[in-house]
């Protein structure tokens, strides 16, 4: 066990650094964030912030002399960083887990040789290869670069031959898949965490909305019944044994018109459709990765409340601050900001929490609230 008073490494910076880094501070633990930006989120409320790159070897040595620990708030941190930390300190969850994830080909047919379904799909790494890939997945499709993506950037829909190849050539001709656009009935994630010793615990499912490809808002508990949620929540842990994971992961399904459920992706970390614990769960998840990681007990997943959580994008800022009012003087609103300085179009600048017991009233009202920023 890593008692409180060790100092715990985080590759990345971003705001799931941040908010790990808020919940292992809590705990008395010391933060080190290794990340290139120096205004990254997690690096300005940190106990130290190396900004170098990656893979510099100074900083790495730094960060295995320094650490009891490390872990990722990011799947695509270079490989080999992994494994020269690995050769010096433990890292959780571990490079295997990471490769894993960091090429979507290579995930789903990992996941398929669980025997769990994903959507149909193909890999793509030549223009020649799309008319028998089309052929086999069918259209309507989407093609997404196969590393890289996130927040649907990288991913072209796709309506016939001639839109494919223009959309690997509009992707610059990287490795990519071509999958299947599923007739979606809704969109669900279970967050789990698995210790050191194996053990695991799910979080209650999120129900997800995206837009554009980004999601928009969680509900918890999810508008599914209980024996899809006992499903998803089992192959999450199937996923996460396979993996031989250590820490917080999360795993996003599609549940189709036919009520089918179907893996969509796998993210090593901590997740946007968990930030609902934070506010609503007795363990947040960024302190269950803290536990996970440290080889603490794993901390109590269970729901205090119906919670719905909206995503704030940087187009909310467009022009100047949002109109927090109705937000803050709402009772049971919670709002998180991430610190960052720049604003972009869909850029995550923050998410708030909106509790309550009634979980129709708490959708329609944070939808209300979201209206009331701009
Ligand atoms: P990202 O890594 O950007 O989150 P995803 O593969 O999760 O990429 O895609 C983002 C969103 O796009 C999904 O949450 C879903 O709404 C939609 N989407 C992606 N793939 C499919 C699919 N095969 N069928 C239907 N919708 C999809
Ligand atoms: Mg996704």
């Amino acid at each position: 066990m890593i008692p409180p008073g060790n100092t715990l490494g985080m590759l990345g910076g971003g705001q799931l650094g941040r908010m790990f880094t808020v919940a292992a501070r809590t705990l008395g633990y010391r933060v080190l964030v290794l990340d290139p930006d120096p205004g990254s989120p997690a690096g300005r409320i940190a106990d130290e912030h190396l900004h170098s790159a990656y893979g510099d070897a100074w900083a790495l040595e730094q960060m295995a002399a320094r650490c009891a620990v490390v872990t990722t708030e990011f799947e695509n941190i270079p490989a080999q960083t992994l494994h020269t930390l690995a050769g010096l300190i433990p890292v959780r969850p571990g490079a295997r887990a990471l490769e894993c994830t960091q090429d979507r080909g290579r995930e789903k047919a990992m996941i398929q040789s669980l025997g769990l379904e994903t959507a149909p799909f193909e890999r793509v790494t030549h223009k020649e290869q799309i008319k028998a890939a089309l052929a086999a997945v069918g259209t309507p499709a989407i093609l997404k670069r196969a590393a890289l993506g996130y927040d649907g950037k990288g991913q072209v829909g796709v309506a016939s031959l001639a839109a494919a190849e223009a959309g690997f050539d509009h992707l610059g001709q990287v490795p990519c898949v071509l999958e299947q656009r599923l007739p979606l009935e809704r969109e669900i994630s279970v967050v789990l965490a698995r210790g050191v010793g194996g053990e695991t615990l799910c979080y209650p499912v999120a129900e997800n909305i995206h837009r554009h490809g980004i999601l928009h808002m969680s509900i918890v508990p999810a508008r599914i019944d209980h024996a899809t949620a006992q499903a998803a929540c089992r192959a999450a842990i199937q996923l996460a044994e396979a993996l031989e994971y250590c820490g917080v992961m999360a795993v996003e399904f599609f549940i189709t018109t036919a009520g089918e459920l179907r893996v969509n992706e796998i993210a090593p970390r901590p997740h946007n459709s968990g930030h609902y614990t934070l506010d609503a769960c007795v363990t947040s998840q960024f302190e269950q990765q803290v536990r996970a990681i440290c080889a603490l007990p794993l901390g109590d997943t269970r729901l205090l409340s119906p919670v719905v959580m909206v995503n704030l994008l940087g187009d909310l800022w467009a022009d100047g601050e949002p109109r927090w009012g109705a937000l803050l003087e709402h009772p049971a609103a919670k709002l998180h900001l991430y610190g960052k300085s720049q604003a972009r179009p869909g850029r995550k600048m923050g998410h708030f929490c909106v509790l309550g017991d009634d979980r129709d009233r708490i959708i329609t009202e944070a939808e209300t609230l979201f209206a009331a920023l701009s």
